[in-house]
């Protein structure tokens, strides 16, 4: 059960009430024009955090602007790559002196739990960190052997790069994205979530006070369809990345191929965790009924569809319902809290509603899920749900983003590569079994960005991350290949 709750920051408390909270455009805390505001909540309570400046299509155009004129005048740009390193990694210190602040912001803003949260801030410094050390080792310009020529590519910085970042991860999604682009470079505009927007807002107040120059790191807050829209739509982005729903990242794609701007789609998944019967069943059990309560289950590469071998599926399900019984559902903050709420009534009611539909359709649910209540608090809490079946259900396959999983059973090796792959998405799916042939074998054979072996949720800093089909376009993030997307390739020649 849950209990006492930890007392807020005074660093924390200062920061909410400190008025209007503005973004951070040329280094400057600014309010845009608008005049308009919006409200973050604690999702935990539902009450009012703070109150932020909304920015107008205008307001972000301007930072555009000034982080393109950044790129030209400030000389970020061109700062020799250990030179950049040594200004990227002050800006990581200062973030890592700062970590309890900053993580208590995300925990209250997205309703994490304390030691989530403060691992999501480990994983934006050392995404700075690796691709601040990456960018010296990378060699920007390649001879090249060819007959009659001397010739050779150069990688060069875009410009200004805009970010549009999703509620469930946002500091360190942030950091996946701005990390490479800085270290290459380029000056970011970052477009927070709505309900999210405070960490990222802090920690560019931080990269100003450590010293990186004006106008390279912006963040504009607003709502999505005035100030995500703007972004997207302006043509002074040189490279464009949206970590979202695959509706709205329809929406931005388009307006990104109008401008001829690349883009990168990072979108939402609907993974399998395929399960064989020499797995020890209770750990893995256990492992997965983690994978969907960790935050909740708001997660875009969660194994929400369970393909359990016939012969261990009785055991498999008295296994998750003893690990379920285990989980205990709180406000974030007070100890004692294994599984806290989802951000917003939107996201409860989207939750409930697809287990409702679910059911409608012909699940059979093993663990109902449903509403859950908080004594004292008014926050969006939801039960963790297992609903079983055909795979041809509602729930089974369009992403629910909650703490709810599908369970289905197969027998055969094929059977069960064929029932992960019938899906639109493809985004991340994990196989369990201690045979590491038939692991490789079925790793591979998945249609996915990523496929990991008798683990789920793994992001190594240098291997890749990204989504095929509906789970994304356009690259990835984590590794050496995000950082050559945010250099644009030139060739020099000249006749010998
Ligand atoms: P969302 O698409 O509703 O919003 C994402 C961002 O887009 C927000 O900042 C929002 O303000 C902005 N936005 C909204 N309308 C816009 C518009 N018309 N133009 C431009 N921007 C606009 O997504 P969400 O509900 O915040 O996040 C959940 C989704 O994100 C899930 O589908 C999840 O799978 C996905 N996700 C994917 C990854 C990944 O790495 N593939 C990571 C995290 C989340």
């Amino acid at each position: 059960m849950a209990t006492a709750s930890r007392a807020l920051l005074p660093e924390v408390e200062q920061f909410l009430s400190s008025g209007v909270i503005a973004g951070v455009v040329g280094g400057d805390d600014w309010a845009g024009t608008s005049g308009e505001t919006f409200q973050t909540r604690d999702p935990g309570t539902g009450e009012p955090l703070a109150e932020l400046h909304a920015y107008a299509a205008a307001d972000v155009d301007q930072a555009v602007a000034i982080a393109n004129k950044a790129f030209q005048q400030s000389g970020w740009a061109t700062l020799a790559p250990n030179d950049r390193g040594v200004r990227l990694h002050r800006f990581a210190d200062l973030v890592e002196s700062r970590k309890d602040i900053v993580a208590q912001l995300e925990a209250i803003d997205a309703g994490k739990l304390p030691g989530a949260a403060a691992g999501d801030v480990q994983n934006f410094i050392e995404s700075l960190r690796f691709f601040a050390d990456m960018a010296q080792h990378v060699q920007r310009r390649s001879q090249l052997a060819v007959a009659g020529h001397e010739a050779w590519t150069l990688r060069n910085p875009w410009g200004a790069c805009g970010f549009i970042f999703p509620w469930n991860f946002p500091i360190l999604l942030m950091g996946w994205g701005i990390a490479p682009a800085l270290a290459a470079g380029n000056t970011v505009v970052v477009k927070p979530a709505e309900d999210t927007p405070l960490a990222s807002i802090y920690v560019a107040r931080l990269a100003r006070e450590s010293g990186m120059p004006e106008g390279v790191v912006n963040v504009v807050p607003g709502l999505g369809s005035v100030a995500g829209a703007a972004l997207s739509a302006n043509a002074g982005i040189k490279r464009m990345s949206f970590t979202g729903s695959p509706e709205v990242g329809r929406l931005v794609g388009e307006a990104c191929g109008r401008n001829l701007v690349p883009v990168k789609l990072e979108l939402g998944g609907k993974g399998a965790a395929v399960v064989f019967e020499d797995v020890d069943v209770e750990a893995t059990a256990r492992q997965l009924v983690g994978a969907i309560t960790f935050h909740t289950g708001q997660i875009c590469c969660d194994a929400t569809r369970w393909l359990i071998h016939k012969s261990i599926y009785p055991d498999f399900v008295a296994a998750c319902k003893q690990a379920l019984d285990q989980v205990s559902i709180g406000y974030q903050l007070d100890n004692g809290t294994t599984m806290g709420p989802v951000v917003n009534a939107k996201q409860r009611d989207r939750v409930l509603g697809y287990v409702e539909k679910g059911v409608a359709e012909g699940a059979d649910a093993v663990v109902p899920g449903g509403a859950a209540e908080v004594a004292g608090k008014d926050g969006y809490y939801v039960k963790p749900c297992l609903l079983a079946g055909s795979l041809d259900n509602i729930a089974a396959r369009e992403e629910i983003f909650g703490p709810v999983a599908y369970m289905a059973t197969f027998e055969q090796e094929d059977e069960a590569v064929a029932m992960a792959n019938d899906t639109e998405y493809g985004l991340a799916n994990s196989v369990w079994t201690t045979d590491l042939g038939r692991a490789a074998r079925v790793a591979e054979s998945m249609v996915a960005g990523n496929s990991w072996i008798n683990a789920h949720n793994l992001f190594p800093k240098g291997v890749p991350y990204g989504g095929v089909n509906k789970s994304g376009v356009g690259g990835g993030v984590n590794s050496i290949e995000t950082l050559f997307d945010y250099w644009r390739s030139q060739s020099i020649v000249r006749p010998l």
